[in-house]
């Protein structure tokens, strides 16, 4: 690992100036995934900006919802009285990552941040249009189309990548309408986490709509619209410690066998959350039933494309929306 300096920040605005103070330079939270990426060769940046000590580690009561800090532990987080008692699909989320060392110190602001978990992006002899963009673009700068892609992208990739989006936390955030809210040298913005990350097109380089110049302050759960039930399910090699190779995260609301409102997010499939609002509006008025379910699993899924090692990935997408809805109901 190369030579690198460390700052620390006490408060946003000062984390902002340091990271724009030197040349390449990056935010350092809990480390978990960063310093991976260190170790690999995959980033060398010459400062670190320390920002765990900034105060953005709270959970709050909002207007519209609640309020988690950007650097709130993933750990906290999922125990916290607001998040169990209002967003439990988040805290289930969470409790599904990784393990309670990782989450201890992983931040929230970190998750959302983290890198896919392509062998190839990770093995620098590997060609990588995501780690190396400049290399050569579409399917010979991407070691893992025509490599061995069983864990990659059904859904929404490119002829550049086909890299996932590894992360349990972001699936829940999505399937619940959460915003994050970022800070820059021109002020503040918000922007909602189903258009924060992004599809990979030909600048797979770019996980998410962030610019270098830019922190993320927290994430906003506003208020569900309908009182409803949730279950983040979560399929993967082992039981414990392994990244998804599909996860559904639910919430439905159902009166007298009805679906009245319903959002639905799938992780382990793309290079974002996969969210569809007009399948979910379809299926409102629909019987809460299993044959309505697999219709509406047949219809998120009906874009899907599998790799040469993944076609298993569509069947067992499908299985397992339609078991997450059941268990809901
Ligand atoms: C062995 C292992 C298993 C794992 N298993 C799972 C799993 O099953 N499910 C899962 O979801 N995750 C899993 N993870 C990933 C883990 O959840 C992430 O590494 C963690 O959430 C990253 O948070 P961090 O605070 O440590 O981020 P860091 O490593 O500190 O930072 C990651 C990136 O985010 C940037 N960043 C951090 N905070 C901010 C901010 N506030 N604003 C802007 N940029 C920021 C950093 O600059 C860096 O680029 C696993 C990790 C490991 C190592
Ligand atoms: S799928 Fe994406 S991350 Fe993986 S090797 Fe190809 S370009 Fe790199």
């Amino acid at each position: 690992m190369k030579n690198f300096d460390l700052v620390q920040a006490d408060q946003p605005a000062d984390a902002l100036k340091l990271k724009s103070a030197a040349s390449t330079t990056r935010f350092i939270a809990g480390g978990t995934n960063l310093v991976d990426l260190m170790k690999y060769g995959i980033e060398s940046p010459d400062t670190l900006v320390d920002i765990s000590r900034l105060p953005l580690d709270t959970v709050a009561k909002t207007a519209t919802g609640v309020r988690i800090g950007a650097l709130a532990r993933n750990s906290d987080v999922a125990v916290n009285k607001l998040i169990t008692d209002q967003f439990p699909l988040l805290a289930q989320a969470l409790l599904a990552g990784a393990s309670p060392q990782l989450r201890n110190m992983a931040t929230m602001g970190g998750n959302l941040m983290q890198r896919t978990r392509c062998y190839y992006f990770y093995d620098t002899s590997t060609p990588c249009n995501k780690r190396n963009p400049q290399s050569s673009e579409g399917p010979s700068g991407c070691g893992a189309i025509g490599g061995f892609n069983r864990i990659h992208a059904i859904l929404g990739a490119s002829s550049s990548c086909i890299a996932t989006n590894p992360s349990d936390m972001n699936v829940a955030l999505s399937a619940l309408d959460a915003i994050v809210q970022i800070q820059g040298p021109n002020g503040n913005r918000s922007v909602p986490l189903i258009d924060f990350h992004r599809l990979p097109g030909n600048t797979p380089q770019r996980d998410n709509v962030l610019e270098t110049n830019e922190l993320i302050v927290g994430i906003d759960l506003p208020t569900p619209r309908m009182a409803g039930k949730s279950h983040y399910q979560k399929v993967r090699d082992r039981a414990s410690y392994a990244f998804a190779l599909v996860s559904v995260a639910t919430r439905m609301a159902v009166e007298n066998g009805t679906i009245r409102d319903i959002q639905i997010a799938l992780g382990g499939v793309a290079h974002k959350p996969w969210r569809m609002p007009a399948v979910e509006k379809q299926a409102v008025g629909q019987p809460a039933t299993e044959a309505t379910f697999r219709e509406v699993a047949r219809q998120l899924l009906a874009e899907a494309k599998p790799q040469k090692d993944n076609a298993f990935k569509i069947k067992l997408a499908e299985n397992t929306i339609v078991r997450s809805l059941q268990t809901v109901l």
